[in-house]
């Protein structure tokens, strides 16, 4: 079973949001800004390469309560969702980081120079 399965069974603690029947939202072990969070999906997804629609129309609400009830709504916040192998992904189970709580910087993503070939 992976990590985030795990979190959701209550086999590994987590500080928990939010939490409905089909999504829980808890808060990043290794926060990268003062509002770090993580939003999945409880039913076990791979990436997003992999996920439904009907799922993500679920995520947008579930994403919108919790932005709601941590209340960075009206300050600003960044979703973000690594995918794979470039993308940085290093949890296997479908994962939307929340970001907030200031103003992020948007600097290089990668060190491969933008302007050159990748
Ligand atoms: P990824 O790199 O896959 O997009 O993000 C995985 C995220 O999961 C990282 O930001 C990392 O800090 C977080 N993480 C890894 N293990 C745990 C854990 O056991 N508990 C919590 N709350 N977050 C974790
Ligand atoms: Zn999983």
């Amino acid at each position: 079973m992976c990590l985030f399965c795990k979190i959701i069974k209550k086999e590994i603690p987590a500080n928990i949001i939010l939490e409905d029947d089909d999504f829980i939202a808890f808060h990043d072990i290794n926060p990268k800004a003062p509002v770090h969070i993580l939003a999945i999906p409880k039913k076990h997804v791979n990436s997003f390469n992999e996920v439904s629609s009907s799922t993500m129309s679920g995520m947008t609400n579930f994403i919108q309560k919790v932005t709601n009830e941590v209340k960075i709504q009206e300050s600003g916040y960044r979703i973000i969702t690594n995918i794979g192998s470039d993308g940085g992904q290093e949890v296997g189970h479908l994962h939307f980081h929340i970001l907030g709580g200031a103003k992020l910087k948007w600097g290089h993503l990668s060190d491969a120079d933008p302007k050159g070939h990748f």
